[in-house]
């Protein structure tokens, strides 16, 4: 209706897709519980950021998403947060091992960061995270996933395979999938083992994809890899 639309448009947001709910102007809105909701604000938060104002309650109803917007828009905590929701919800939550939140990054340094942040949030549940990448020795990334002691892994596209192939973690449980800065994972070339990751994890899973441009390269793999996606971009980004 008129009122989303105007909505929208002071967010600077372009959405596309079936059935999409509306954005949640204030953190109060997503639903979260006490202890998340604390943790968000002890960090400063008082409002969500544009991307997050619609991505989350997206997330929340289980979408796929394709999220374009710039560095700096807070796009880590938009998918972080939806996937702690999700991974509470999960019955394998009390049995099994592997991750059952996959993070995708292009670089050892986004890794880290996404490893940092969602640890902030994981700590409120209880969820344990790690990260595996490369210029790291395998051995010490290799012993901080046996056996199993994790629910949401981080990692670039070429060690993950590697910790794959040496029976380090496997994707049986993943079902929340993110490829953070999909436009720089094309760049550096690692377009082939993030397919063949994805072809690896349960074709139902939730893929949440988020890149700060979007070329057409970018725009057929996201395509390939949701199930009728939502797509949120902020700005004049694409
Ligand atoms: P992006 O991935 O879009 O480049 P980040 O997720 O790295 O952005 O977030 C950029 C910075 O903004 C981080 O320091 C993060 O902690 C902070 N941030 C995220 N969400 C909010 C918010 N709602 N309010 C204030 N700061 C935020
Ligand atoms: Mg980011």
């Amino acid at each position: 209706d008129e009122k989303l639309r105007e909505i929208r448009r002071e967010l600077d947001m372009n959405v596309s897709g079936a059935d999409v709910v509306k954005p949640c102007i204030s953190f109060a809105h997503f639903g979260f519980d006490e202890s998340l909701l604390d943790a968000i604000i002890k960090l400063g938060y008082s409002e969500p950021t544009g991307i997050q104002k619609q991505a989350v309650p997206v997330a929340l109803c289980g979408r796929d998403i394709i999220g374009i917007a710039k560095t700096g828009s807070g796009k880590t905590a938009a998918f972080i947060w939806p996937m702690l929701i999700h991974i509470m919800d999960q019955d394998e939550l009390k049995k099994g091992e592997g991750p059952i939140g996959l993070i995708l990054a292009p670089t050892r340094e986004l890794a880290n960061q996404i490893y940092i942040e969602s640890k902030k949030f994981a700590k409120c549940y209880g969820l344990r995270v790690a990260a595996v990448y490369g210029g790291a020795p395998k051995m010490d990334q290799f012993k901080e996933l046996r056996p199993g002691g994790i629910e949401i892994l981080v990692g670039t596209p070429g060690r993950l395979i590697d910790m794959v192939k040496m029976k380090a973690t496997n994707f049986r449980r993943v079902s929340f999938l993110v490829l953070d800065e999909a436009d720089r994972m094309f760049d550096l070339g690692f377009e082939p083992q993030v397919r063949s990751i994805c072809d690896n994890i349960r074709p139902d899973r939730q893929t949440l994809l988020f890149s700060a441009t979007f070329p057409k390269k970018v725009e057929i793999l996201a395509r390939e890899v949701t199930t009728e996606p939502v797509r949120i971009s902020i700005g004049n980004v694409g």
